[in-house]
């Protein structure tokens, strides 16, 4: 078999593997949705339903609920893990996620007063609810980090190149240094040929700093092309010779410099640098501030409770019971990152669309 031949095979391989994953997400998705629609419906029938106070029809209930509450479980977790590998790098996917799984977590706090009273059984059925919650905010937690995770490797490998601009088919970049956060004679984009009769390289400048260089200003390639003498080791007299363009405003030549290989790839340095010192940043703030925040939270939730439990006429002297103790750490963890995560998009989008 010819090596194209290999290749195609071996692709139409891969097609099919995704596509059968494909197939088996969206399976999950409607299975979940049926699940979670079946295990919250009979939920809704236990909490508002009759006051059971036979206690057989009491623990039946109570075994039924256990039961049922595994269907909601696979339901939420069908539905979750679905949506997240077919809609992976939406940005409002994992974020929706979170939304609804906080909806179900603080449904016992809301349906009790709707339901009117609450028998043991309805109250076992808000406890299952509120568990599918934290089940579908772990998901969506780990939707959130993968996307992040992801974007950060894409953008620190291909910076630009990831959206729009891309080097010819077969064409590669010379092979050549790549120094972090370099000038742009240190950059993969400088060709020798020019370089040894550039005079922004001969002065140590950079180009874009100089609004001017090899990508944009023909009179450097067509000096390089005719050999035309510059100065060596004299740093101003080869600065004297950088060609200036009168035509065009200092702005013109910046947008330029948006769409050109040279400049991106130093973006692209930028935020190699500038993800590390962010998630150093997060990593510190948090060992920092993990304990008073947590004791924040948990005050939160419980006025959270209260204002819920008099918004829905629990009666505004209804108690409500402290939160368990992992809840303010795990929300506390949740909070930075998210924070994390969108900091890192920010930058992403300061980089890489607005390119300052
Ligand atoms: S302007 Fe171009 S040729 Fe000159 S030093 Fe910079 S990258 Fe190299
Ligand atoms: S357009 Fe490219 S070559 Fe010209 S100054 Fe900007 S970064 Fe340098």
């Amino acid at each position: 078999m010819s090596y194209d031949n290999k290749s195609a095979s071996n692709r139409d391989l891969t097609d099919t593997f995704f596509d059968f994953l494909a197939w088996v997400a969206r399976a999950l998705v409607w299975l979940g949705l049926g699940a979670f629609l079946v295990g919250l419906g009979f939920m809704m029938f236990y909490v508002f339903g009759p006051n059971l106070t036979d206690p057989g029809k009491i623990q039946q209930a109570t075994n039924n609920i256990l039961i049922l509450s595994k269907v909601l479980d696979a339901g939420v977790l069908g539905l979750s893990v679905g949506l997240g590998y077919l809609y992976f790098g939406e940005e409002t996917l994992g974020p929706l996620i979170l939304v609804g799984s906080a909806a179900l977590y603080f449904a016992p706090l809301a349906l009790p007063s709707v339901a009117g009273t609450q028998s043991s059984a309805g109250t076992a059925a808000l406890g299952a609810i509120q568990s599918a919650g934290v089940l579908g905010g772990v998901v969506g937690i780990i939707i959130v980090l993968l996307s992040v995770i992801v974007a950060v490797r894409e953008r620190a490998t291909l910076g630009a190149k990831k959206d729009t601009l891309k080097l010819g088919k077969d064409v590669k970049a010379e092979k050549t240094q790549n120094v972090l956060l370099g000038s742009c004679w240190q950059l993969p984009f400088c060709r020798k040929f020019v370089r040894d009769r550039c005079p922004i390289y001969h002065s140590k400048r950079t180009c874009w700093r100089e609004l001017v260089g090899c990508m944009c200003e023909e009179e450097i390639i067509m000096n390089a092309m005719q050999n035309k003498p510059v100065a060596k080791n004299d740093l101003v007299a080869a600065s004297a010779m950088i060609p200036r363009n009168h035509k065009l405003t200092d702005a013109q030549k910046r947008t330029r410099c948006k769409s050109c290989v040279i400049y991106n790839e130093h973006l692209r340095h930028k935020y190699r640098v500038t993800v590390p010192a962010i998630i150093g940043t997060y990593i510190l703030l948090y060992l920092l501030l993990r304990s008073p925040l947590s004791t924040e939270f948990t005050g939160l939730i419980t006025s959270t409770g209260r204002l819920i439990g008099s918004f829905t006429m629990t009666g505004s002297g209804h108690k409500v019971a402290a939160p368990p103790v992992w809840l303010p750490e795990i929300l506390t963890a949740v909070i930075f990152v998210l924070a994390l995560s969108y900091t890192l998009k920010i930058v992403e989008y300061l980089y890489f669309n607005l390119k300052i």
